[in-house]
């Protein structure tokens, strides 16, 4: 990565104040050489979009999670870009938690997204760990007593998948945000009216953060089946239709869901999101060509 000055802002200063809605990128810690050299290139393209902040998911466990801390400090202090740092409670004592967030703060790290995490695999249900916590308000209030971070937390426009009350999963929303949440990034999804009637109903129940929308350009049509098999996102029939049609064709299927995200982002645009939050998969091509054709 390429020297520049440290970057210190908070995610808060810059969303929500009425002004231009904010631009994320979301990476993920790799585990192989080869892996990190497409992640390097990845953020190099898309640091000339100049994204209003940038963000690094934690693991569901082993090595990559330390790696999460170490990318995000050095994304900011060499990149000189706004950083966040994604945190769960799997398999974490409130102690460790509280030893992961002092490590955040003291490299200068201001920006951390609250979870609850996944159940490992092979689990359905989400176990908390003795002296950890059962559910993300716990880890947003944990978080905010501990140091000022400004704090995301994860919401879901088609509910989430273990909360079969949509009306529950928003009051659930809104204690992580009554807990010291400051704005909310959504689960992905490819149904505006989804996203619409979620804000809509947020909106009505006293939430006033800012929401910035989950964007995942589609480029393989297997591996989105896998993603929203898993997270409960719903493929609208015409644009399953179309992937289908193409889904032998990986050119094909890249520029088809391409097609559907650049509509996608100025629709959002048009009925005034707070930010787009693209899930880039430490790629760079699509999230670079949607980009620069919606902002053009
Ligand atoms: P919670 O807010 O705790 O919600 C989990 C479930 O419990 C929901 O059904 C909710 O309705 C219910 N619930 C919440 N609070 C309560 C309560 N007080 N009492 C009873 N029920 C409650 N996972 C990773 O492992 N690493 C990542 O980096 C990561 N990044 C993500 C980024 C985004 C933007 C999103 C949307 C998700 C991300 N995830 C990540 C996935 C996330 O961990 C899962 O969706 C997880 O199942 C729920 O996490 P949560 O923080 O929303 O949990």
């Amino acid at each position: 990565m390429n020297q520049s000055p440290t970057s210190s802002r908070r995610i808060d200063e810059v969303l929500g104040h009425g002004g231009k809605p904010a631009v994320s990128f979301e990476f993920f810690p790799p585990k192989t050489e080869s892996g990190w050299a497409q992640l390097y290139s990845a953020i190099g393209e898309l640091h000339a979009i100049k994204p209003s902040y940038v963000s690094v998911t934690y693991g569901a466990g082993g090595s990559t999670r330390a790696k999460t801390v170490d990318l995000v400090a050095r994304i900011q202090r060499e990149l000189g870009l706004c950083a966040m740092a994604h945190l769960t409670c799997v398999g974490h004592t409130a102690d460790e938690l509280g030893g992961i967030l002092d490590d955040l703060w003291q490299q200068g790290v201001q920006n951390v997204l609250a979870l609850r995490g996944d159940p490992p695999a092979g689990q359905t249900d989400f176990k908390p760990t003795d002296g950890g916590f059962a559910h993300a308000d716990e880890l947003v209030a944990f978080a905010r007593g501990r140091h000022d971070f400004c704090i995301g937390v994860a919401g879901y426009p088609e509910g989430h998948p273990q909360c079969l009350n949509k009306t529950r999963d928003l009051e659930h929303l809104k204690r992580k945000l009554d807990n010291g949440g400051h704005f909310v990034v959504t689960q992905l999804f490819f149904d505006n009216d989804e996203f619409y009637r979620f804000r809509d109903a947020a909106r009505k129940m006293g939430i006033t953060a800012p929401i910035v929308a989950g964007i995942m350009p589609v480029t393989n049509v297997t591996q989105i089946k896998r993603f929203i098999s898993m997270c409960g996102a719903k493929i609208p029939h015409p644009l399953l239709l179309k992937l289908e049609a193409v889904e032998h064709d990986p050119a094909g299927a890249a520029r088809a869901g391409i097609a559907y995200a650049i509509d996608q982002c100025r629709d959002l645009l048009n009925h005034g999101v707070d930010g787009l939050h693209f899930y880039t998969l430490n790629k760079s091509t699509a999230t670079v060509q949607i980009c620069r054709e919606v902002f053009k």
